[in-house]
């Protein structure tokens, strides 16, 4: 099988990490120290908090803002389900707004939609990498004195207005789960600009302590911490944080390498009437974590069907990003109509796109799309 995602993992990688365990010195410590500020520079972020995992970097980032019950805060149901929980964590209501049918990212006229003067903050998805246009998100929340927060779980590498993802943003999380472009196992982190939200950000990840473990054992002299708010365990390992210190050194080569086979998908599938693929927005490039595609109106198969034809073939591909609203989870939540997302959850798929896949593979995909819309596919050889 052609699988959807790989992830891109060495020797180097290997190496880190057993470092890491030889050196005594395996829970959070100096490569997370190291790590957080490696990743927050190449983010554009003064500072970086890492945490165990994108989804406890979200609710952090809730937390900091002092949001809880009674609030509210508006997310895309069309997500990963993680963002909308990471809003209840804190006994706040998610409020779904829908997406652009092109991005699949909030908009200000969607958000505008939705708001309510319980509106404490918005949480903007970079969907599969895609980057979201947040610059008019803050000109409709600024003056409602409404925080906007980014979920960059897919975003490492992405772009806005010709700086990285993450630039500039008042909190923004991100993932390391082997499903995105950098991976440490599980992982995540917070980037933003305010010192005293990095402190106390690093202090809610570690039980409320006064003084990190890490400067205690570090440290010559005794040194008894405090317990000084209720807190949680979002700590990375020292572990993690030596391979993602690798992996961040990869990074440029990896999304290079996606785009080129990105481009070579907008090539192939180009002749395929009413098939809507992700690209580029105006307003920026995607790293392409995701290469989605909403099959035509026309098509001779439901999106299930397709996926089954294309498993026949060899080949791994995924339903689209999910909509929250639509699972068990949040039956009877409130909410308005989501037309784009029901449509885009229903009519799209994510086809392999992976660092080391090779053309042959890539062709065998398209062939296998192709074949599945009822179209002729290239014979063997001609490309
Ligand atoms: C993957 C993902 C998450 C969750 O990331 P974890 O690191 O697995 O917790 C959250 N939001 C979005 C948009 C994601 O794609």
């Amino acid at each position: 099988m052609i699988p959807v995602m790989r992830p891109v993992l060495g020797e180097e990688e290997a190496q880190a990490a057993a470092e890491a365990v030889r050196s005594g010195w395996v829970a959070q410590g100096p490569r997370v120290a190291a790590f957080e500020e490696a990743f927050a520079t190449r983010v554009g972020a003064a500072h970086g908090v890492a945490v165990s995992s994108c989804t406890t970097g979200l609710h952090l980032a809730v937390h900091l803002l002092g949001i809880g019950a009674g609030d509210e805060v508006v997310v895309p149901s069309l997500s990963f389900i993680a963002t909308a929980n990471a809003v209840r964590y804190t006994g706040a209501t998610p409020v779904f707004a829908d997406v652009d049918p092109d991005t699949g990212n909030l908009t200000a006229d969607t958000v505008k939609a939705v708001l309510t003067p319980r509106t404490k903050a918005v949480m903007v998805v970079h969907q599969a990498g895609v980057p979201a246009d947040v610059e008019s998100l803050r000109a409709l929340c600024d003056p409602l004195s409404v925080d906007v927060v980014e979920d960059a779980a897919c975003a490492a590498g992405s772009t806005y207005q010709g700086f990285p993802v993450g630039t500039g943003a008042l909190l923004a999380a991100w993932s390391f789960h082997p499903r995105k472009l950098l991976t440490t196992g599980e992982g995540g982190m917070v980037t933003m600009d305010r010192e005293e939200w990095a402190v106390r950000g690093r202090r809610l990840r570690e039980h409320g302590m006064s003084v990190s473990a890490a400067d205690r054992h570090s440290g010559g002299a005794a040194v008894v911490e405090e317990y000084l708010e209720t807190a949680f365990n979002y700590r990375l390992t020292d572990i993690q944080a030596a391979v993602g210190l690798v992996q961040l050194g990869r990074l440029d080569g990896i999304v290079a390498r996606r785009r080129e086979l990105a481009a070579r998908y907008h090539e192939l599938l180009a002749d395929v009437p009413g098939l809507r693929m992700v690209r580029d927005p105006e307003h920026g490039t995607t790293n392409y974590q995701s290469f989605w595609v909403r099959l035509p109106d026309d098509s001779p198969l439901e999106r299930n069907d397709v996926l089954a034809e294309l498993a026949s073939r060899g080949v791994s591909a995924r339903r689209g990003i999910m909509a929250s609203h639509l699972e068990p989870a949040y039956r009877g939540h409130p909410r308005g109509d989501l037309p784009v997302t029901e449509d885009l959850t229903r009519r799209t798929l994510i086809l392999p796109l992976f660092h080391d896949m090779t053309a042959g593979e890539q062709d065998t995909v398209v062939d296998a799309l192709k074949a599945s819309l009822g179209l002729p596919v290239a014979t063997g050889g001609v490309r």
